[in-house]
């Protein structure tokens, strides 16, 4: 027998499907192999709300949960998405307290001692006694006999504790463990330590899936709706559906993109038609791109409007969106947010590292997709090498000049990324990467890295962030309206004034 099941160890936010697994499992179904999704991370989050916390004497999280599938209300509101976040954080963070040194997060999982270290993971897992344990025996116990093969999929660093266990205790039932996925992949492409996952697990597929099919095409170039071995109960008010357009990235001219090697695709438009006629009513579309294709859109927006209850993605900021009525039409067709990588205020900086576009041009974007009635989640970027006080200034203007436009906001403060254009010619862009102190054997995807002239915009930045940016009022307002939890895709769903789809 050679029963298959695609597994999604925790933690990933539980509000839709993971889109690794959901892919794996949709194309090997598009090929007549039946691989049903086991989202643990969904089971695991289940199990301990609405099962565990309830035994244990928790704060009691049912409404929290009931209204995070479904609120009163077609949108979420703000105040009270934030107030039952906080419930099922704080029954978190009770339950982790049982397990000294890990902390749980409702995206991230951090088990204690030495960080991302394969061998302190494997004696965690081999010890028993961790958070997942509990559910991971249950779960075993509970589809034993189901399948015969398992396939792993894994897409974050917070799923590889998680993942380390479940693949040790489905060994030990007699189980064949193969793991996969884009996080495996950008370790061996652009990280460090990838051979140290031979410790964890046995059988390790660095390609797209199609070495599970027997025929060598490009994976994603059949994909239809799959099988799931649970009812579909995700923590959000409309199914949410995950989808390429692209693999790689349209622009794939950032120097500091560790993602520039990547196979370029356009995802046959074809099979997002396949995967909504399997999906559950109102979907809303999650577009997965690096960079959502702008004449792919276009030509979709009929399909949107007809099958879906909204569709959002990330963008560039590229003059592209300006033509024409695009935005509007978007709209109209059920866009509910675009997530915007505009990074930086400074032109400087943008042109230093090839990003393509103008700090105008993504301004009147930003305002013209605010305009259309679309959401805005603006990107921006700190810390570059080179970045002056002046160019963070420039940031800040810019986020001024957008005042009400701007309704999410995510800062983040640059990391060297191991390999990429940038690290490669470091002493052109007048910084030299490092070590890190330890010399653990360790996963590593980032280095630290010291400037030539001896500036610190790591550190010039977070000071900036702390003391001027954060604090501005044209930016404080938006920070506060960011949700901490269930990030995109429930700020796709949250109400706004004024907006109505
Ligand atoms: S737009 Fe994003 S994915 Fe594309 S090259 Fe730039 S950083 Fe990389």
């Amino acid at each position: 027998m050679n029963r298959k099941a695609v597994i999604s160890p925790p933690v990933i936010t539980p509000s839709e499907v993971p889109a690794g697994a959901f892919m794996l499992s949709g194309g090997l179904a598009a090929r007549g192999i039946e691989a049903p999704i086991h989202d643990l991370s969904l089971g695991f989050f289940r199990w301990l709300f609405l099962e565990h916390a309830p035994e244990a004497g928790y704060t009691n999280c049912l409404p929290s949960i009931e209204y995070l599938i479904s609120p009163e209300t077609e949108f979420y509101n703000p105040h009270k998405h934030r107030s039952v976040c906080g419930v099922l954080q704080s029954v978190l963070k009770s339950y982790s307290r049982k397990f000294p040194g890990w902390h749980l997060s409702l995206m991230d999982s951090i088990p204690p001692g030495v960080a991302h270290s394969p061998s302190t993971l494997i004696a965690l897992a081999r010890g028993g006694s961790t958070p997942f344990s509990g559910y991971l025996n249950r779960w075993i116990e509970r589809t034993r006999g189901t399948f015969d093969h398992a396939l792993i999929s894994l897409a974050y660093l917070s799923q590889l504790p998680a993942a380390v266990e479940t693949a040790w205790l489905l060994e030990q039932a007699g189980i064949r463990v193969t793991v996969g996925g884009s996080l495996v992949s950008a370790l061996r492409d652009t990280g460090r330590g990838v051979e140290l996952l031979n410790g964890c697990f046995r059988e390790i597929a660095f390609d797209d899936g199609r070495s599970l099919t027997g025929v060598d095409e490009p994976f994603l170039s059949k994909v239809e709706w799959p099988v799931f071995a649970e009812k579909w109960n995700y923590f959000s008010s409309r199914p949410v559906i995950p989808f390429p357009l692209t693999t790689g990235c349209t622009w794939n001219r950032c120097l500091f993109c560790p993602d520039r090697n990547k196979p370029f695709m356009n995802v046959p438009v074809d099979n997002l038609k396949k995967v909504l006629a399997g999906a559950p009513d109102n979907p809303v579309v999650h577009l997965i791109d690096s960079a959502v294709p702008v004449n792919t859109i276009h030509e979709l927006l009929p399909l949107f409007k007809e099958k879906t209850s909204g569709f959002y993605g990330f963008a560039r900021p590229q003059g592209d969106w300006l033509r024409g009525n695009l935005l509007h039409d978007m709209a109209e067709s059920g866009c509910l947010m675009l997530q915007t990588g505009a990074e930086s205020g400074s032109s400087g900086i943008l042109q230093r590292y090839m990003k393509g576009f103008s700090p105008d041009t993504a301004q009147r974007v930003i305002a013209s997709v605010s305009q259309a009635g679309i959401r805005n989640y603006v990107y921006l970027l700190f810390g570059l090498p080179g970045e002056t006080e002046d160019d963070r200034m420039q940031t800040l203007e810019l986020v001024r000049k957008l005042k009400g436009k701007i309704d999410y906001m995510n800062l983040s403060i640059f990391n060297l990324p191991e390999k990429c254009e940038l690290t490669d010619r470091a002493e052109e862009f007048g910084i030299e990467p490092g070590e890190y102190d330890s010399d653990a054997p360790v996963l590593r995807f980032y280095r630290p890295f010291h400037s030539l002239d001896g500036s610190e915009p790591r550190t010039e930045s977070r000071d900036f962030l702390k003391q001027v940016f954060r604090p501005d009022p044209a930016v404080g307002p938006i920070l506060k309206a960011t949700p901490r939890w269930f990030r995109a895709g429930h700020m796709a769903l949250m109400e706004k004034q004024g907006l109505y789809r």
